[in-house]
């Protein structure tokens, strides 16, 4: 799961990061609201969490352009501001949690479990692709019934690719996901990933391809569909 983080406070959002980051997730900081605008409607985010008083754009404005965009993450308000109007004005504009600063990690990270639980059904339960399952909760994979042995980044490389089978995505769309893992991750290197992924999901006939100049794609067998996990 890649988060995005929009904080000015630094060493608040190092406190944040770290202990996301340990949790597994991957997370990046915009300290600054027009950052912020200019990162969501360029790279794709599974989850945001919004401070609001931010340089360069308010956070309601961030939030409120997010939307108009029709973009549908979960987005998680965490502010000093406790008035009730300002935080029915932002769950209105479209936040989906509002939290008061200070704000406990242990929360945030529950909040965030929750809300991606809840969020769009590929976020929840397992999600099949021929003989292999993916379970996007726990982090694991299955060939049958064999666990798949995977690296940090092989994960979220594989996670990145199969939930969206058979679209193709941008070699550097892959690198931002990876990006968190390692600030030294290179083209090449992914390059690497994406081999040692292809020999492990051999087994399952579940194919990476490689388009030339635009990026790879997840095939799914020919016999089995994407199987959408269901909600619970
Ligand atoms: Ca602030």
């Amino acid at each position: 799961m890649r988060l995005l983080l929009i904080e000015d406070d630094s060493a608040l959002a190092d406190g944040v990061m770290r202990a996301l980051r340990l949790a597994g997730y991957t997370i990046e900081c915009a300290p600054d609201g027009r950052y912020a605008d200019t990162w969501l409607s360029e790279r794709e985010y599974d989850l945001v969490i919004l401070d609001l008083g931010l340089p360069g754009l308010e956070g309601s404005e961030v939030l409120r352009r997010l939307r108009s965009r029709r973009q549908s993450m979960p987005v998680i308000v965490v502010s000093a501001r406790e008035l009730l109007e300002e935080r029915i004005r932002l769950l209105d504009l479209g936040a989906d949690d509002y939290l008061v600063k200070p704000v406990a990690t242990a929360e945030l990270e529950a909040r965030i479990r929750a809300l991606l639980r809840r969020g769009p059904a590929k976020l929840d339960g397992l999600l099949r692709i021929g003989e292999l399952s993916l379970d996007l909760t726990g982090r694991l994979a299955w060939i049958g019934e064999q666990a798949l042995d995977l690296t940090a980044r092989e994960w979220s490389a594989l996670e990145f690719l199969a939930t969206r089978a058979n679209r193709i995505v941008s070699k550097d769309l892959v690198l931002q996901t990876l990006y968190s893992w390692d600030t030294q991750i290179t083209p090449n290197a992914i390059e690497k990933i994406i081999s040692r992924l292809r020999l492990k999901l051999e087994p399952a006939g579940v194919v990476v391809r490689t388009v030339r100049g635009m990026g790879y794609y997840l095939e799914q067998p020919k016999s089995a569909g994407v199987q959408k996990p269901s909600s619970r």
